[in-house]
């Protein structure tokens, strides 16, 4: 009795040792399964970043093309207007590439179009030279009001530069008109030129006489009739004008690219304001445009971002639709 109640209990042993690989097998599957489920989540998150990352590089690929685009046309307008320009208006800026080997290049643009006309090679040695010659000019002038450089600027108007950069122009009748910058008889001294002196009798300021001149003010008297075009284009130094009333016209390009004038009268005797006149004067933030003015010029205040108010005295003006 006893030895079968032994193997009953020994039997009931067994079983439940049987079952239990049973019950690991059951742990090992739901294991499996939750590797499985995490090994997919990890698939779909990959594949989710492989999406966006093929998104974004589509928007990439669209925006290089558009940028591609816009490039392309705005070089073909380039183009366009640089083979159709007429190249009027030129200004020579200075490129040293490497200060050391003794050249620069003076390269002269065209303003409107931006196309590069002509390209110099300069030596240094030269401006040194001339800074050199000016140095001794200075040097053997007596001390004070002496003269740096002197010369003619009309049949009889005679112009000096003295030590402290006073441009004097004296004499009677009109001054000669210049066709481009290096023909203007200062133009060498333009940098040193810190104030412009129009004494009674001289009667016109000539066509692009001050283009780069590093001048802050200028003096023009009632015997001053007519000032010419293109006169004082980028003379960024020059902060305040006073036109007199015997002149009768501002004309084309005379203040562009002052972007430092903050004032400018206008004399009673101004009838028309020329083209781009004023364009470019970054600095300026309000003007008065007398009765006397009947017509205002294409782009004349073109990009005078400063400019926040404008009185104009003349009801019946006429101003160009770009202006
Ligand atoms: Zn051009």
């Amino acid at each position: 009795m006893k030895t079968k109640r032994f193997f009953s209990i020994l039997l009931s042993i067994i079983l439940l040792l049987s079952l239990f690989p049973h019950a690991f097998a059951l742990e090992d599957l739901a294991a499996l399964q939750a590797e499985y489920q995490r090994q997919l989540e990890l698939a779909q998150q990959e594949v989710a970043l492989q999406q966006q990352a093929m998104q974004q590089q589509v928007i990439q690929y669209q925006q290089d093309a558009s940028q591609k685009l816009q490039q392309a046309q705005a070089d073909a307008q380039k183009a366009y207007k640089q083979a159709t320009c007429k190249h009027e208006w030129t200004k020579t800026v200075e490129e040293d590439k490497d200060p050391d080997d003794g050249f620069h290049d003076e390269v002269t643009v065209c303003i409107d179009c931006e196309k590069e006309l002509e390209r110099v090679t300069v030596e240094d040695k030269k401006d040194e030279e001339q800074a050199m010659t000016l140095k001794s000019a200075l040097k053997a002038a007596p001390a004070l009001g002496a003269s740096a450089a002197s010369g003619t600027c009309g049949a009889n108007l005679t112009w000096t530069l003295d030590n402290e950069g006073t441009l004097t122009i004296t004499g009677t009748g009109a001054m000669s008109d210049y066709t481009g910058d290096t023909d203007v008889p200062w133009f060498n001294e333009r940098k040193s030129i810190v104030k412009v002196v129009i004494e009674d009798g001289v009667t016109t300021i000539g066509n692009k006489a001050f283009r780069h001149c590093s001048l802050t003010s200028i003096t023009i008297p009632d015997s001053v009739t007519s000032i010419g075009v293109d006169v004082f284009f980028d003379c960024s130094r020059l902060t305040s004008v006073t036109i007199p009333d015997p002149v009768t016209s501002i004309r084309d390009f005379t203040f562009q690219s002052c972007t430092g004038l903050r004032s400018i009268t206008i004399g009673s005797g101004v009838t028309s304001i020329g083209q781009y006149a004023f364009n470019r004067c970054t600095s300026l933030m309000s003007i008065t445009i007398p009765v006397s003015v009947t017509s205002i010029g294409f782009a004349a205040f073109q990009e005078c971002r400063g400019l926040t108010s404008v009185t104009i005295q003349n009801p019946d003006i006429s101003i160009n639709s770009y202006t």
